[in-house]
């Protein structure tokens, strides 16, 4: 079996709003660094990662879109242009090079399918993706091209793929669904906070496809403050039935961590535990029923000094076959990343949980959950 890769190269920290935006992707720098420290990921790891063309991001963009985002980075599109392509909200605001830098996102995943798909790699990881919620012609929630949606289209008309889109990230996958809703040669699989509070607000049991892509969207809105074990039941059961059902020949997952309890953004109450297990059972997947063929990207996360690191550091070592390390982080990574810390910065591999606090509600928020794993389970099987 292919040793797994690891896409990252400095140049993908460039895709940033503005100073004070939550999507920072310091986040990639670090968690290469946690693992780089820790000896767990060597330079012969490492890919660099290549651009994505034009053509490419045609595979599931408009033309007008990317004309106008190549607009957008140089300062010419006009103010209402802007606004219909969802360029000049507070979450996207457009940003100088905004092509150049979101088309190297795109490329990232891309270096990450062609290393899989070409055989160099059966399970390759690319954190500067899982851009969810870009849609084909306008941009939303951060997310200007959608890299996984590209990626998912590149491997199916290329490769003639049949490609399961897995996203544990708290939002809801809307871009990547609503890309292949009408498809049933690609399932879009999404487990995330129901989106009654929580932005994109879809993500419903009953959204699951039209047309012939019908029974090929499917959807877990699980309910605010769910912890663990419930989370991890509702997802290990649901995710086998529909990789079954579905029989891709690869996985592709999106790795949002926002789901954290110490996620800023969100009102899940997962831990460490629920990342460690995500990519491991992702991995079992693969190994079982894709020929170990998996692709992970990124995704959503706003803790970059709490969080991020330690949870996004456990997709590789998924992928390596090495257990969830404990005890204290490498010094030489405390060492750099302690002191520029603005909050209490964690110094072991798994949470310590000194400020969880306890849900009182968890007998309800777990019926619940189990009564909308039941509902998808007969829509799965049906
Ligand atoms: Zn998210």
């Amino acid at each position: 079996m292919n040793k797994p890769l690891y896409v990252y190269d400095d140049s993908l920290l460039k895709y940033r709003f503005n100073s004070t935006h939550p999507f920072n992707q310091m986040r990639l720098k670090m968690t290469t660094d946690l693992l780089q420290s820790a000896g767990l990921l060597n330079e012969n790891d490492i890919i660099k990662p290549r651009e994505a063309t034009d053509d490419e991001l045609l595979l599931v963009h408009k033309k007008d879109y990317i004309d106008a985002v190549k607009s957008a980075g140089e300062g010419t599109l006009p103010e209402d242009k802007m606004e219909s392509y969802g360029l000049n909200t507070e979450d996207t605001p457009s940003f100088s090079g905004m092509h150049e830098k979101s088309r190297m996102l795109v490329g990232a995943t891309l270096t990450a399918v062609d290393a899989v798909m070409e055989g160099r790699a059966d399970k390759a990881v690319s954190l500067a993706g899982g851009l969810h919620h870009g849609f084909s012609g306008r941009a939303s929630g951060f997310c200007v091209y959608n890299d996984s949606a590209v990626a998912i289209e590149y491997m199916r008309k290329k490769y003639s793929k049949k490609v399961m889109y897995v996203d544990t990230d708290a939002h809801h996958g809307d871009g990547v669904q609503w890309i292949f809703y009408d498809s049933n040669e690609v399932m879009t699989y999404s487990i995330h906070e129901t989106g009654r509070y929580l932005f994109p607000g879809t993500g419903s049991l009953t959204e699951r496809g039209t047309e012939e892509g019908f029974g090929f969207a499917v959807n877990l809105p699980i309910d605010a403050f769910t912890e663990d074990d419930s989370f991890i039941s509702v997802f290990k059961e649901s995710l086998e039935a529909a990789i079954v059902k579905f029989k891709p020949d690869i996985i592709i997952s999106q790795n949002g961590v926002d789901a954290h309890y110490r996620d800023p953004m969100t009102h899940l109450s997962l831990t460490s535990e629920t990342f460690e297990e995500i990519p491991r059972f992702v991995c079992e997947m693969a190994d079982k029923y894709t020929d170990g063929k998996w692709i992970a990207v990124g995704g959503g996360g706003y803790n970059i000094w709490q969080v991020v690191p330690r949870m996004w550091a456990q997709i590789w070592l998924a992928m390596v076959n090495m257990k969830p390390p404990r005890g204290r982080l490498p010094e030489s990574y405390l060492d750099k990343y302690k002191k520029k810390s603005p909050v209490d910065f964690p110094v072991n591999w798994e949470d310590n949980l000194d400020d969880y606090q306890e849900i009182p509600r968890r007998a309800d928020i777990n019926e619940k959950n189990d009564s909308t794993l039941n509902r998808a389970m007969l829509h799965i099987e049906s």
